[in-house]
C-alpha cells in the first residue's frame, strides 16, 4: 500500500465498534510503520537483522526513551529525506541536550485530526484564540492547524511573546468575540483577573465564548469546575506531547479517551519492567501513522491510569486518568503533600470567597500557604483553608491571606507592552539607548 493510500485510510471515529477490532485496526498498520521505523539511523542500528512485522514481534522490542531522542539530535531518528520535512519542534523544560521533534507534511494531517477531534466541535463559524507558546514547541501549531483544518479563524495569541500582554488578550477576546481558546489552565484564571481589571465580568461580557480547551498542566476537578463556573462555559481537556502531538481528548461524558487507532498504547509498571495493556504505571506511545520520525514503544515518563472499561459515549477508545507530575510531593512531618490535592482544597473553597490565585510551601513541621483574597473574606478563606488542610493531612497549616495583586501584580494584568521595529538612526531630542531592541 502506497504512503497517499494509507494517509487516505486515517481511522474515523465510529468505523470500529468493539476494542477488539480497534486491536485489529492497529495490526494493520503496524507492519507498514515498521517498515517506516527501519529507516531512520536509530531504529536500523537497535532492529539490526531483526525486521519485526507482527505484533508479537513488536512486543518484544525495549521501549524507546526521551534519552534516545536526546543521544539521536538532530536528525538521528530522521526516516523520511530532509526535504520532506514540513516542521521541526523541541521539547520544552530540561536544560542540557535538546528533544527533537519532526514531522512531514502528512504527519500534519493525522497530528491536526487528532487534535480537532474535541466532542463540542470546531467549525467555520468560530475564532479561535491560540494561547500557547509557537516557538519551537509543538503545542501552538497543533491548535492552529487543528482549527485551520475545520475552517475557524485563527488568533495566534502566543502565551510567551511581549506582543501579547493579558490586556491584549482580554481586549481580543471581548472585540473579536472569541468562541474557543486553547491554553494551560491557569492562564484561564490570569484572564479573569485582567478582564475585571478591565471592567469586564468574565461570565457576563463574553457572551460569543462556547468553551475553553486547557492542557499542559494537571488540572483538578475543583479548579476544573471553578473556571468553568467564572466563564460560565465548559472546559474540555486535550492531553498530549511535542514528540507525539495529541493523544488523548474528551468525550462529551467528560472522559478523556486515548486516539487509540492513531497510536498503540501501553503501560509500564516500573516496579515488575513489565509492559501491559492497562492499568498504572507510565504511557508508552507508539504512534501508527508517523512516517518523518516513528518512534516505537515511546516511554514519555508520565505516570497515568489506562482502562478498557466501557464508556457510554460509544467511541470504543481506552480512557486515560494523566497524573503528570501530580505523584510528585513534599513532605511536612509525615504527611506527603501533592499540588492536585491541594489544589483540589484551595478551589473547594466558596468561589464568593474569589480566591484564583495561591501558593504553598512545604516546611519541616508545616505548611505555609498564602492565598490571594479581598479583605472582606480573608478570616473566613483562611479558617476554611486551614481547616481542610487539617483534615485531610493532619499537618499544621499557616495560612494567610493576602491583598489581591500580590502574586499575580495588577501591573501583569493591565500592562500594554509597545513592541517596535529596532531601528539605528535617532533624532537630537530622542533616546538612541533604545538602538537595535525591540523596546
Ligand atoms: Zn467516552
Amino acid at each position: 500500500m502506497t504512503l497517499e493510500l494509507t494517509r487516505a485510510a486515517l481511522p474515523q471515529i465510529g468505523q470500529w465498534a468493539s476494542t477488539d477490532e480497534l486491536s485489529d485496526l492497529q495490526d494493520r498498520q503496524l507492519p507498514e510503520l515498521l517498515r517506516w521505523a527501519a529507516r531512520s539511523p536509530f531504529y536500523r542500528a537497535r532492529l539490526g537483522a531483526t525486521h519485526p512485522s507482527t505484533r508479537a514481534e513488536f512486543e518484544s522490542l525495549a521501549p524507546t526513551t526521551k534519552q534516545d531522542l536526546r543521544d539521536n539530535y538532530p536528525f538521528g531518528m530522521l526516516a523520511v529525506d530532509r526535504a520532506d520535512l514540513a516542521t521541526y519542534h523541541e521539547s520544552s523544560g530540561t536544560a542540557g541536550s535538546p528533544t527533537p521533534s519532526y514531522y512531514t507534511e502528512r504527519d500534519w494531517t493525522d497530528l491536526a485530526e487528532r487534535y480537532a477531534r474535541k466532542w463540542i466541535g470546531i467549525t467555520p463559524a468560530d475564532v479561535f484564540l491560540v494561547r500557547t507558546p509557537y516557538a519551537l514547541m509543538i503545542t501552538g501549531h497543533l491548535a492552529q492547524a487543528a482549527a485551520r483544518l475545520r475552517g475557524a479563524t485563527v488568533v495566534p495569541g502566543d502565551n510567551r511573546s511581549l506582543a501579547m500582554p493579558y490586556s491584549r488578550v482580554v481586549r481580543v477576546l471581548h472585540d473579536l468575540g472569541v468562541t474557543l481558546t486553547w491554553s494551560m489552565p491557569t492562564e484561564t484564571l490570569i484572564w479573569a483577573a485582567a478582564a475585571r481589571a478591565a471592567g469586564h465580568e468574565p461570565g457576563r461580557d463574553f457572551p460569543a465564548l462556547r468553551a475553553l480547551f486547557v492542557g499542559g498542566e494537571p488540572l483538578s476537578p475543583a479548579r476544573r469546575a471553578r473556571i468553568s463556573e467564572i466563564w460560565g462555559v465548559p472546559v474540555i481537556e486535550e492531553y498530549g506531547s511535542t514528540e507525539t502531538g495529541s493523544l488523548a481528548g474528551e468525550c462529551p461524558h467528560g472522559r478523556l479517551h486515548l486516539w487509540a487507532d492513531r497510536a498503540i498504547f501501553e503501560v509500564y509498571r516500573p516496579d515488575t519492567g513489565d509492559l501491559v495493556r492497562e492499568g498504572i504505571g507510565r504511557l508508552v506511545v507508539t504512534p501508527l501513522y508517523r512516517e518523518a520520525m516513528p518512534l516505537l514503544r515511546y516511554d514519555l515518563a508520565d505516570d497515568v491510569e489506562v482502562s478498557y472499561a466501557d464508556c457510554p459515549c460509544g467511541w470504543h477508545l481506552p480512557t486515560v486518568r494523566v497524573f503528570g507530575r501530580a505523584a510528585f510531593g513534599h513532605s511536612v512531618g509525615s504527611a506527603k503533600i501533592t499540588q492536585n490535592r491541594l489544589e483540589e482544597l484551595v478551589f473547594g473553597l466558596p468561589a464568593s470567597f474569589g480566591v484564583l490565585f495561591w501558593r504553598a510551601r512545604a516546611e519541616r513541621d508545616r505548611l505555609r500557604v498564602q492565598i490571594e483574597v479581598a479583605a472582606g473574606h480573608r478570616a473566613a478563606a483562611t479558617a476554611a483553608l486551614t481547616a481542610a488542610i487539617h483534615v485531610e493531612y493532619g499537618v499544621r497549616a499557616a495560612v494567610e491571606g493576602v491583598e489581591p495583586g500580590t502574586l499575580v501584580p495588577e501591573r501583569v494584568l493591565t500592562a500594554v507592552h509597545d513592541v517596535v521595529k529596532p531601528r539605528s538612526l535617532f533624532g537630537a531630542d530622542e533616546d538612541w539607548g533604545k538602538a537595535l531592541l525591540y523596546h
